[in-house]
């Protein structure tokens, strides 16, 4: 089934849009963290990060940082988080690859609800040599 994203690259539901080439399109997100809260979609539907390949994010990233520039310049926000949800796990709820580029301001109250967890003696180093690329 047709997640709203292609739905939207196909113009069959409206869409805010920023900016489109051949491999991306940008759209405002309708339910903003902040206002200007922007997307940067993959016009291929590749269902999360981990499928897409290297080359396709890097030009994802390459549109994420202008937006980000954009962000700042019109809007003066003080910061952006750039973010990807990667798989229902890590709460993304729509299948199709996009980054999130989210403009922040100083003291604007709002805030991730990561928790943070502590290593017991000696696990970081064990991580550590599992996790070497
Ligand atoms: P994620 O949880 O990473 O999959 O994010 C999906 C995002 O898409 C959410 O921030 C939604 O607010 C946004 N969204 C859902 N439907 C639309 C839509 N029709 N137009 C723009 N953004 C949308």
């Amino acid at each position: 089934m047709a997640t709203v994203f292609e739905m939207i690259i196909n113009g069959e539901i409206p869409s805010t849009r920023l900016y489109e080439d051949d491999e991306v399109l940008v759209i405002l997100d309708i339910n903003p963290v902040e206002k200007g809260h922007s997307l940067v979609i993959s016009k291929t539907a590749y269902p999360d990060f981990t499928d897409c390949p290297a080359d396709r994010l890097g030009h994802m990233m390459e549109i994420a940082q202008k937006v980000d520039l954009k962000l700042r310049s019109t809007l003066g926000c003080d910061g952006t988080n750039i973010l990807i949800n990667n798989g229902p796990a890590a709460g993304q709820e729509i299948p199709h690859l996009h980054i999130h580029v989210i403009p922040r301001y100083k003291d604007d109250g709002q805030s991730f609800g990561f928790g943070k967890k502590k290593y017991d003696e000696g696990e970081i180093a064990q991580y550590g040599a599992r996790l070497a690329l």
